[in-house]
């Protein structure tokens, strides 16, 4: 039983690995396409205060601006950052997981596979 609630724990471990990196680098990809849409229209806020004062402009009109997309540019790779990171750490966990059910031995009644240490088949049952 030992092997089958082992299987059991990696296969959820996997999952929720899976699951919450998801959730998460959803959140962070939302978060940055606001922020794109935010930097178009302080882009669009700049241009058209660019035109309406084109006879005496001065960029202190716009350095608030300026500044704010350069934040807003400085958070995105920020948020790009952290989605390699969680890209990174699934892969790692991922990784360890296949690679810790590597070793199996199939049952001879059903077929299906158990780990090496098994005594009985964890679909039906039968003695290995
Ligand atoms: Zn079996």
């Amino acid at each position: 039983m030992a092997g089958f609630m082992d299987s059991i724990n990696k296969g959820l471990t996997t999952l929720n690995v899976k699951t919450s990196n998801l959730m998460e680098s959803s959140k962070l990809k939302t978060t940055i396409s606001t922020r794109e849409s935010e930097i178009v229209s302080l882009k669009s806020f700049i241009g058209e205060t660019v035109y309406l004062n084109r006879a005496n402009f001065s960029m202190d009109m716009v350095s608030e601006q300026i500044s704010q997309i350069e934040s807003k540019y400085s958070e995105i790779e920020d948020l790009k950052a952290q989605i390699a990171q969680l890209e990174e750490k699934e892969k790692e966990i991922l990784g360890n997981a296949t690679h810790n059910n590597a070793p199996k031995i199939y049952c001879s009644q059903c077929g299906a596979p158990n780990d090496v240490d098994s005594l009985f088949c964890e679909k039906c049952g039968q003695k290995l």
